[in-house]
């Protein structure tokens, strides 16, 4: 296993952050190696910030679908579907991409629970991203007796908070889509995020939350399978690309990806 960060020699950092990114990269020679390697890729800050593309960003995205290196964008954010995601890369001016090229924390909790907890209920505070993934496990929305609480990014009412409250009164667990306590918004703006929520219900209830995407291992074991699907087999090598420690490094360290810190 390799970390490539600030402080690594090897990493060749410029102001824009992108020549981390660029030394293990489709653009250097290709060798049958790097032909084996799958790419996760953060979204926020190393693909986009704001409404703009990061420098490069469209070069190398060209570079890894010309070359038939497999890729998915791993993202935290559980409001968008997929769907949504290659919409708005298509019009910040990426396109060629498709669903199977996003893997979020929504996707995660759904198929968490279809593979740890099949036929159970869940009680949501969150957006269209989270309620459409359970919705495609058939997992039932349950306001009175569900099995889990489920916490993900979106505006929660005092109303929510207060039946999910009850809920977990009532012996519901308490599950969030991830760990996040804010979210970027701007260069200077953030919003509170699914972390926030669920610290909420915790200091309500007194009970400890179960926190899925990254650095959650299952968010890592679940997005390499599907890295191996795009690519017909298991890449030799898996490279993380992120700009957050706690979340897109601290997670594939210890699972033997390469993160790369932009
Ligand atoms: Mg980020």
């Amino acid at each position: 296993m390799l970390y490539i960060g600030r402080g690594d020699p090897h990493h060749l950092e410029d102001s824009r952050g992108w020549a981390a990114v660029a030394a293990l990269s489709p653009f250097r020679q290709p060798s049958p190696r790097r032909m084996k390697t799958g790419y996760l890729i953060d979204m926020d800050g190393v693909i986009y910030r704001e409404n703009q593309l990061v420098a490069g960003a469209v070069e190398f995205v060209e570079a890894l679908i010309a070359s038939g290196t497999p890729f998915i964008f791993l993202t935290n954010n559980s409001a968008p579907t997929p769907e949504d995601l290659s919409v708005r890369l298509r019009h910040l001016g990426l396109p060629g991409l498709s669903a199977r090229h996003f893997y979020t924390s929504a996707l995660n909790t759904a198929d968490f629970l279809s593979e740890t907890h099949p036929g159970c209920t869940v009680f949501v505070i969150g957006e269209g991203g989270l309620l459409a993934a359970l919705h495609q496990h058939k997992i039932a929305n349950d306001a009175l007796q569900p099995s889990y609480v489920v916490v993900g990014e979106g505006a929660a009412s005092m109303e929510k908070l207060a039946k999910a409250h009850a809920c977990i009164e009532r012996g519901a667990r308490l599950l969030a889509t991830n760990p996040d306590n804010w979210c970027p918004v701007s260069n200077v703006e953030t919003r509170p995020g699914a972390g926030a929520t669920a610290a909420f219900l915790e200091a309500s209830t007194g009970r400890r939350a179960y926190y899925l995407g990254k650095p959650n291992g299952f968010m890592f074991h679940r997005a390499r399978r599907q890295l191996a699907d795009m690519a017909a087999g298991t890449p030799e090598s898996i490279v993380m690309i992120g700009d957050t420690m706690e979340t897109d490094i601290r997670g594939p360290s210890s699972r033997a990806c390469m993160p790369i810190w932009s």
